[in-house]
């Protein structure tokens, strides 16, 4: 398995609740963007050498993604398939927020080989989505679904948020409703984190709005397992569901499964060869330091790399349990670790597995390849304390 990452660090304007290595008004630096982006992809090939495999999975996160032109994702796409390849199965995902899209540019974006959209959708209230101080309304995330499903894309995810400030059970609920109504074959949802230096953490500490409620939150999220489940969608990730398990997000899978992925553009991470790198934060560094081809790179290693690190097996074996148990219905496979890393996770980790069991966070569980280690139903409400173990 093998995933490449396009980071495209543009928005239209900064949402009140973001933190996210992205920029505002510095759209004319796109095209050239682009470019190194492409530069980028090719250094990476050139030292990845005869190690180079094809993409089975292509990611492009953000940001807003979609504020790119058909014509320059095409570009990306091209240059992935001409110098890595991509696998004719494989899954292209593409972030697009309402309020960037006409059924025009779906349509380009289909055509130019993206198979998955993923709608920055957040809420269906018009006054929320104003607190959350995003771009659209609720009339054109109602357009963007309706769009992307003419186009042709029958593998629709959305993103909403839970927890807002002030928001009531029942606005939740009233946004899970509008949400299913659709038909989404994936959902993703996220709590709202008010972070450090955003607007509404100023608007919270001015006395504007008031302090989301934890206790809330947790209410939202346990009625959203029960809300969703009877809608038939399975969760499969902390803060993902899908109607069946080809819609899950193999992306993102690949993430909580460790496996290689290559991070092109301004802050994007790659983890591949035993390394972790990072890519320079600015747009305009970023396109500086692509520019300077440099021959004699050793794979994964990029002109634009700020760090790079190399993360030693016990670290390796830590992560792919801590990201394993993310996956809420198959946990970690004790038999893909064990073929992995040559140790079996039960004795590498026996004394964190069994604190856990004995707070009853964690279970064996069957399956046809063998025995998973997963969280259990109060694991998933209280994942961090388990994740806790494992850094
Ligand atoms: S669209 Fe996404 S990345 Fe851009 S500012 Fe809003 S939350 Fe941040």
């Amino acid at each position: 398995m093998f995933s490449i990452y396009f980071h495209v660090p543009f928005c239209l304007r900064r949402c009140h609740y973001c933190d996210f290595i992205t920029y505002a008004g510095q759209l004319d630096f796109l095209p050239g963007y682009v470019d190194a982006a492409v530069q980028e992809i090719r250094q990476l090939r050139l030292a990845a050498g005869n190690t180079a495999t094809a993409a089975d999975t292509v990611y492009f996160g953000g940001g807003t993604p979609s504020l790119m032109e058909a014509c320059q994702v095409a570009k990306l796409l091209e240059e992935t398939r001409r110098t890595f390849g991509i696998r004719p199965t494989a899954e292209i995902s593409l972030e697009a927020n309402p309020g960037t899209l006409n059924p025009r540019k779906l349509k380009e974006l289909r055509a130019a080989g993206v198979n998955r959209l993923s709608l920055g959708v957040q809420s269906f209230s018009d006054s929320e989505l104003a607190l959350l101080g995003r771009i659209h309304s609720r009339q054109q995330a109602e357009e963007s679904i309706h769009w992307a499903r003419e186009a042709g894309f029958d593998r629709l995810s959305l993103d909403l948020i839970l927890g807002l400030p002030g928001q009531t059970l029942e606005a939740w609920q009233e946004n899970l409703s509008s949400a299913v109504s659709y038909r989404p074959e994936h959902l993703s949802v996220y709590s709202l984190i008010v972070e450090e230096g955003t607007a509404l953490e100023k608007q919270i500490a001015d006395g504007l709005l008031p302090e989301p409620d934890d206790d809330v939150a947790a209410d939202m999220y346990e009625l959203t397992q029960e809300f969703l489940a009877q809608a038939g969608y399975t969760q499969y990730e902390i803060s993902n569901w899908a109607l069946e398990e080809s819609f899950e997000s193999r992306h993102n899978k690949a993430y909580w499964k460790t496996t290689p992925y290559l991070g092109i553009g301004a802050a994007a991470h790659s983890f591949a060869g035993g390394y972790r790198t990072e890519n320079m934060p600015g747009i305009q560094d970023y396109i500086k330091r692509v520019q300077n081809w440099e021959s004699g790179l050793a794979f994964p290693f990029s002109p634009a790399n700020l760090n790079r690190a190399k993360v030693e097996p016990y670290t390796q074996m830590q992560e792919s349990v801590l990201l394993g148990l993310r996956l809420t219905r198959e946990g970690v496979t004790l038999s893909e670790f064990a073929r992995r890393f040559g140790q079996d996770a039960r004795q590498v980790f026996a004394a964190e597995i069994k604190r856990l069991q004995e707070k009853q966070l964690v279970e064996f569980a069957q399956f046809p390849d063998g025995t998973h280690l997963r969280l259990t139903q109060r694991g998933v409400l209280l994942g961090n304390q388990a994740f806790m173990e494992f850094v």
